[in-house]
């Protein structure tokens, strides 16, 4: 008889996007004693899906088990867990037992997809460890692409300015008791002023050094103007470098256009080789729109014959005016798109995770009760040294970076949208997805519906969608089993 098999794999790392990535908010329970007297049984609402070969996909939807596979002993030993049953009666000293089957029962334990049926049903909520922010370099860019929320000007952050910024970043970091800043360097266009780039990463070196805090950098580019000595730059410095693509040729120059209305793909492409060639692997960002949802296939062959992490975003401004009957046929269209990119994704399973960064801001990589930092451990700064919640909002300020405590500004506001956990979301309470989408961008939903506390506008499109990507992931993990078996 086969021997019970248990497949996982937890992410840890959010992926990067030109949003404010959710920083976990939750931490694990201690694991349960075990407790041989005690009763255990499955953890509640499991979402269970078959897969090839009698597999089966186990998802936690409340838990940090993350996507596991089980073989169909393995599927047999937590289906003896539907009652209530003591550890006594399955572990080594139980006459029925065998190693293999009690380890089995010690896997699924630490997973938590078996639990004391006293355990409580919540998970733990924790300090957020990451103050992000988004340093608005330049307001200069040499694109036009037609999604583009910035009102471009020429203006260039100083350098007066963004040390000012940095410190102001690593102040309300230290009062806040963050344990590590990110910086996102972006625009407009950040590699237009990358002198300033330089400088201010020795300047936050520095205050690394002096804070004792963590740091983490990235530049956020559309990769047109990036030279072959920025690269090296950011490949020495340990700099992240996310570059934005919507497609493959005409798909992306749709979109993505120079002033002279001239497409920037060919010059995109030529930039991804070459901080491939160079040692650094950028991360792409897809932006999914009812234009370019039909090629996405395109773009996932792109990234994944290049073996690139990439994340796809939808497009969230215009949305919120659209009437219900052409919202439903974007979002037909967008669901479409997605799962043809799915179907490709599932014929060339990456050996890298992909999931996490797969569904517009819903994030894989671990539980997390807010979409984005938006309003909590989120700063978007000017090139004028203003300090926004959100970088659609870049151009209503809040305070400045003189300000002693920016931060404390943007959590204390009340106007506007406000980033609520998704537990306080009507209609998100009980989704069974709500710990890993968190009901969506807050001020999408906002501008949508003129409240917060509901789930997004794209709710039926992530339904539609989740299975689908779990079920990627429960595939590649079955994948990369037989292959290493
Ligand atoms: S927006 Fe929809 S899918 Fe997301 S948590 Fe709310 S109900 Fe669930
Ligand atoms: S509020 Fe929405 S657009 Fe703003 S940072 Fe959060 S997810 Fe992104």
């Amino acid at each position: 008889m086969d021997q019970p098999l248990i497949l996982t794999c937890t992410s840890g790392e959010f992926p990067e996007q030109d949003c404010a990535c959710p920083d976990g908010g939750f931490e694990p329970l201690t694991p349960h004693t075990m407790d041989t007297f005690a009763a255990w049984q499955i953890a509640p609402r499991l979402y269970r899906a078959p897969l090839p070969e009698r597999h089966q996909l186990v998802f936690n939807p409340a838990g940090f088990s993350n996507v596991v596979v089980l073989n169909t002993p393995a599927q047999n030993i937590l289906d003896a867990f539907a009652l209530p049953q003591r550890l006594d009666s399955v572990l080594p000293s139980a006459p029925v037992s065998s190693p293999e089957h009690a380890n089995a029962v010690r896997s699924l334990m630490a997973l938590g997809l078996i639990r004391p049926t006293d355990a409580p049903a919540s998970i733990i909520r924790s300090r957020v460890k990451t103050l992000t922010a988004w340093l608005h370099v330049t307001n200069a860019c040499n694109l036009r692409c037609t999604y583009c929320y910035i009102h471009k000007t020429n203006h260039a952050m100083t350098e007066e300015i963004g040390r000012a910024a940095v410190d102001a970043v690593f102040r309300s970091a230290v009062r806040h008791r963050f344990q590590a800043v990110k910086l996102k360097y972006a625009g407009g266009e950040a590699t237009l002023n990358f002198d300033l780039v330089r400088t201010l990463h020795a300047h936050a070196r520095a205050r690394k050094t002096e804070s004792g805090l963590e740091l983490r950098e990235v530049v956020l580019s559309n990769g047109v103007t990036l030279t072959r000595a920025m690269i090296e730059f950011l490949r020495d410095e340990n700099i992240r470098l996310m570059i934005s693509l919507d497609g493959v040729g005409a798909a992306h120059d749709k979109q993505r256009v120079f002033a002279s209305g001239r497409g920037s793909f060919s010059s995109v492409a030529h930039a991804i080789d070459r901080a491939i060639t160079n040692g650094l692997s950028p991360h792409l960002s897809i932006t999914v729109t009812a234009h370019n949802a039909d090629t996405l296939t395109d773009a996932v062959h792109f990234a994944i014959d290049r073996d690139l992490p990439f994340n796809l975003n939808f497009y969230r401004e215009n949305q919120c005016a659209t009437p219900h009957t052409e919202l439903a046929a974007a979002q037909a269209r967008l669901v479409a798109g997605m799962q043809a990119a799915f179907a490709v994704i599932e014929t060339r399973l990456p050996k890298r995770r992909l999931i996490d960064g797969l569904m517009d801001r819903s994030s894989f990589a671990e539980p997390h009760e807010y979409a984005c930092g938006a309003g909590h451990n989120y700063m978007v700064i000017d090139e004028r040294g203003g300090v926004a919640r959100c970088q659609m909002e870049i151009e209503r300020p809040l305070t400045s970076v003189m300000a002693e405590d920016p931060l404390a500004h943007l959590r204390n506001h009340r106007r506007g949208f406000q980033n609520v956990p998704v537990t306080e979301k009507e209609g998100c309470k009980n989704c069974e997805w709500r710990f890993w989408c968190a009901g969506g961008c807050a001020l999408l939903t906002w501008r949508a519906t003129g409240r917060t506390d509901v789930q997004s506008p794209y709710c039926n499109v992530y339904h539609a969608l989740y299975p689908q990507v779990v079920r990627l992931e429960g595939l590649r993990l079955l994948k990369y089993a037989a292959m290493n078996a």
